[in-house]
């Protein structure tokens, strides 16, 4: 599903090596978008054997930096990881079970909300986070239906 040649050009057009461990890290994200840390370390070795979590660790931050992965850091959850990256869209975040959907931005530029005041500021981003509680979550709150 996921296009090996496109993540190797993403890769050298970031000024990144292609190796092994960044490629199994993209897919891995790519197919499970907002997947934690943890999550993309089983997966990765689950395709490549033994990898230290400080190498994905390494992965996950070299190419954050780069540009080709964002960071999500919802409150009370570890921090998230996806390569949905080049657009500005937001989060909906279940208070319950903690699924993570995308939310496009109505404005589709940052940062899509503006302060009162700026306090002199040249503001670029706001981060907007949904909270709620999915489907599944509400159904099971409100009980067993008779
Ligand atoms: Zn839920
Ligand atoms: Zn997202
Ligand atoms: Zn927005």
């Amino acid at each position: 599903m996921s296009d090996r040649h496109m993540l190797h050009r993403q890769l050298r057009e970031a000024g990144l090596r292609v190796t092994a461990p960044r490629l199994a890290v993209l897919e891995i994200l790519h197919e499970h978008p907002h997947s934690t840390a943890d999550f993309v370390t089983t997966g990765v070795r689950e395709s490549l054997g033994a990898v230290s979590t400080q190498t994905v660790y390494d992965v996950l931050r070299a190419c954050t930096d780069r540009g080709l992965l964002r960071r999500i850091e919802p409150a009370g959850s570890p921090v998230r990881y996806e390569t949905r990256t080049s657009d500005n869209h937001h989060h909906l975040i279940c208070r319950m079970c903690g699924e993570i959907i995308d939310i496009d931005c109505v404005v589709g530029e940052a940062p899509c909300l503006s302060p009162d005041r700026d306090h002199g500021y040249r503001i670029d981003e706001a981060e907007v986070i949904f909270w709620g509680a999915c489907p599944d979550c509400r159904r099971a709150q409100a009980g067993p239906v008779s």
